[in-house]
C-alpha cells in the first residue's frame, strides 16, 4: 500500500490498481468491524465483521445498496438503468451479454479497437452471427477508428464498443451515438469513474471494478430496465440471465461482500474529491503532462495517436531511438525506473514498450516524478 506523501514505489499496474489509501483505512476498520449505515464513517459498531456478516442482513443491505446508489449519484448512471455487481470479472459479460442481449435472426456488431474486443468478439462469435464493422488493427490499436454510419450496424441485436482499451492505451473521446435504437454495449471497464461521461447513451454497460472502481472480483454492470424483458435468442443459464441479478439486486446468490464494500468506499471517496468533474481535472492534468513529455522526447514515443490518447492508460516506446538500439534501450529504461520506484511500467507485449496505468487514485506527483526521471533518463544518453 502507497502512503500519500513518499510511497515506496510509485504503481503504475494495469490492474488490480491503486487505491485510494484513506480506502485502505476504511476498509481494514471493516474487516475488524463493520458500521451500521453501509459503513459510514460515524455509525456505531454492528459486532461483526464484513467479512463474516450475512448477505442477508440489514447492516450489508445498507452496503449494497449504498453502493448501487452512489453508482447513480457520483458515476452518472442514469435511473433508467439497474446496476448490478456481479462476479466472473469482465471476462465474464463478453459471454453474458452475448447470450442474454442478441436476439434470433439479428447478427451482433462489434468495433475492434484491441484485445479486450477481441475476446468480446470471439465469445459472439461462439454464439451466433457476429460482425465486426470497423476496426483499427491495421495500425496495431493506436487509434479508436472513425465511427460507423448507421446502416453498418441497422439490423444489429446490439452494438458493442471497448470505450478504453487498458492494452494499446487508445480511449474514445466521447462515448458515441447508436443509431436506429439499436442498443450500445460498453466495455468501460478502464476509465469507469475517471470523468463525467453519457452514460445514458449505452443501454448496457460493464466494468470489472479492478481498474478503476475497487479491488479484484466484483464487476460493475448497468442494464436498461426494458432490456431486462427482453427474450434473448437462444436459452441462457437461470444464473447468467441480468433479469435473475436484477430481480433481488445484486443478492441472487453470495455477492463479493468485502469487493462491494470497497467499491461503495471508493465511490465515496470520489464524491468528496469533488465528483466526476473535479476527478476528471486532476486526470487530465495528469494525462496532459506524461503525453507533453512523451511529444517533446527525442527518443519516446507515444503510441496512441492525438485524438485518442487514453487518460487512464499512456502507452509509449522507444521508438524515437535508432532501430538498432531500441531494445537495449527500452530493458535499461525498465531497469532504471524500477530501482528509482516506478513499479508496472512494463508494456503489454502487443505494443512493447512502456505502460502507465494512472488511475484516480494515482498521484499527480508520481506523474511529475516519472516525467522528472524519463527527461533525466534522455539527458544522460
Ligand atoms: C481488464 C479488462 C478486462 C478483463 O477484466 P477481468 O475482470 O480480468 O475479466 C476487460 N476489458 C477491459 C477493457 C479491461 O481493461
Amino acid at each position: 500500500m502507497a502512503s500519500a506523501e513518499t510511497p515506496k514505489l510509485w504503481n503504475f499496474s494495469a490492474g488490480p490498481a491503486i487505491l485510494p489509501p484513506v480506502v485502505f483505512e476504511r476498509a481494514a476498520e471493516a474487516v475488524r468491524e463493520l458500521r451500521a449505515d453501509g459503513h459510514a464513517a460515524t455509525a456505531p459498531g454492528v459486532g461483526l465483521s464484513i467479512l463474516e456478516i450475512s448477505h442477508r442482513s440489514k447492516p450489508y443491505e445498507a452496503v449494497t445498496f449504498g453502493a448501487e446508489q452512489l453508482c447513480h449519484d457520483v458515476l452518472g448512471i442514469p435511473e433508467t438503468h439497474q446496476v448490478l455487481f456481479l462476479q466472473g470479472g469482465a471476462s465474464l459479460q463478453f459471454a453474458m451479454l452475448a447470450m442474454n442481449l442478441r436476439e434470433a435472426g439479428k447478427p451482433a456488431a462489434y468495433i475492434d479497437t484491441g484485445v479486450w474486443s477481441q475476446k468480446a468478439i470471439a465469445e459472439s462469435q461462439g454464439l451466433g452471427e457476429t460482425t465486426v464493422i470497423a476496426s483499427s488493427a491495421a495500425s496495431n490499436y493506436d487509434r479508436i477508428p472513425a465511427f460507423p454510419p448507421a446502416e453498418a450496424y441497422a439490423n444489429a441485436s446490439y452494438l458493442h464498443i471497448t470505450t478504453n482499451n487498458t492494452i494499446f492505451g487508445t480511449e474514445y473521446a466521447e462515448i458515441p451515438e447508436a443509431a436506429g435504437g439499436v442498443p450500445l454495449v460498453i466495455d468501460f471497464s478502464s476509465h469507469a469513474g475517471s470523468r463525467p461521461m453519457a452514460l445514458e447513451r449505452a443501454a448496457f454497460g460493464y466494468a470489472g471494478a479492478q481498474k478503476n472502481l475497487g479491488p479484484s472480483g466484483v464487476t460493475l454492470v448497468y442494464i436498461r430496465k426494458d432490456l431486462l424483458n427482453k427474450k434473448p435468442a437462444a436459452h441462457v443459464p437461470v444464473v447468467l440471465r441480468y433479469a435473475t441479478h436484477a430481480k433481488e439486486p445484486s443478492l441472487y446468490n453470495t455477492p463479493n461482500t468485502f469487493g462491494v464494500l470497497v467499491l461503495k468506499l471508493v465511490l465515496e471517496w470520489m464524491r468528496d474529491q469533488g465528483g466526476m468533474p473535479a476527478i476528471a481535472a486532476v486526470n487530465e492534468r495528469k494525462a496532459g503532462q506524461l503525453y507533453a513529455t512523451l511529444d517533446r522526447s527525442q527518443v519516446f514515443r507515444a503510441h496512441a495517436q492525438p485524438g485518442s490518447r487514453s487518460r487512464m492508460n499512456v502507452t509509449w516506446t522507444a521508438n524515437g531511438a535508432p532501430e538498432a538500439e531500441r531494445e537495449a534501450l527500452s530493458s535499461r529504461f525498465l531497469k532504471e525506473a524500477q530501482k528509482a520506484g516506478f513499479d508496472g511500467l512494463k508494456g503489454h507485449r502487443l505494443v512493447g514498450g512502456f505502460r502507465a496505468s494512472i488511475y484516480n487514485a494515482f498521484p499527480e506527483a508520481g506523474v511529475a516524478a516519472l516525467c522528472e526521471f524519463m527527461a533525466e533518463f534522455e539527458r544522460r544518453l
